[in-house]
């Protein structure tokens, strides 16, 4: 296996209000590989934008190891954090208008997180990503002007600016229709794939993992199971990996613990380094 390019594991996010404490992470593992494209799924509530909030740099982890393009997200000084938001990760923030900067044009927008490289270079990259966007025709226009799709084709561009390794996009689609939506999501594919970029990308929405190579599962701010889809004799099979953390467990999905149809004992059986899970039976004590 490569090097990964985001490596997450037993990440910890606590926000401390003045009298509550909510723990947002508890215990994340995450990994991902460099130009691999992640979902991250879950319900309101689950951690999806804290732990995108952690990845991009702005919130520190509380606990836990986060590493991403060579850095130590929990140990990183203000300048370092200024060069990994500038140069390692491009962010999409959940709601598009927010990425924007209403009084420049969309051409502007692009142009204005870039800071390395000739004026000319800019400018080709800003018209390759409005290109890439499907946005060209709207380079002059400013962002009131823009409908909700347009806006986070917009946005997706802004992020990528600075042809970051990893793209962190929180809801992409929250705000659009399905067929938009799958549209956006095909672009977005294809700029990463052409920019080498790694993404991760954090929705409730379900139709959203076939635009990516792998699928995790986020409940309660803890990864759950994770699916990799791949090709089996010109069919796309679906593997569950589950995830085992460091004291040795392991969260079934929904769909397994309704074929086992019990909770409590489960019956482990070893065999070389394949486990074999059986509904327990508490009274018998045989192999
Ligand atoms: P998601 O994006 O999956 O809906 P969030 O990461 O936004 O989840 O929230 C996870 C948990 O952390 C929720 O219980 C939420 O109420 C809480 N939370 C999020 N942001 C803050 C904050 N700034 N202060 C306190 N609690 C927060
Ligand atoms: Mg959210």
């Amino acid at each position: 296996m490569s090097e990964p390019i985001v490596e997450c594991e037993g990440l910890v996010h606590i926000y401390r209000t003045t009298d509550v404490e909510v723990v947002a992470l508890q215990g994340l593992d995450l990994r991902v590989e460099p130009g691999e494209v992640v979902a991250v799924v879950g319900r309101s509530g689950s951690g999806k934008t804290t732990l995108m909030n952690v990845i991009a740099g702005i919130e520190a982890p509380s606990a836990g190891t986060a590493r991403v393009g060579g850095y130590d997200l929990a140990r990183m000084t203000e300048q370092e954090r200024d060069r990994y938001r500038q140069e390692v990760v491009g962010y999409v923030l959940q709601h598009s208008q927010a990425n924007l900067a209403t009084d420049l044009n969309a051409f502007e927008n692009v142009l204005l997180p870039m800071s390395a490289g000739s004026a000319a270079d800019s400018r080709q990259r800003a018209s390759f990503l409005l290109e890439t966007m499907g946005i060209s025709r709207l380079a002059a226009n400013y962002p009131g002007e823009l409908s909700g799709g347009e806006a986070e084709r917009l946005a997706v561009a802004i992020a990528m600016a600075n042809q970051p390794q990893v793209l962190l996009a929180d809801e992409p689609t929250a705000e659009l229709d399905r067929a938009t939506a799958d549209a956006l999501l095909r672009d977005l594919r294809q700029l990463l794939r052409e920019s080498g970029s790694a993404a991760v990308m954090v929705t409730h929405d379900a139709s959203v993992e076939r635009h990516a190579d792998r699928v995790i599962q986020i409940r309660d701010g803890r990864t759950s199971t994770q699916t990799r889809w791949r090709e089996e004799a010109g069919e796309v099979v679906a593997d569950e990996l589950l995830i085992m953390d460091r004291a040795g467990r392991i969260q079934l999905p929904r769909a397994y613990v309704e074929r086992l149809g019990a909770r409590g004992l489960i019956r482990a059986h070893l065999e070389g380094d394949e486990i074999r899970l059986r509904r327990g039976d508490p009274e018998s004590t045989d192999g």
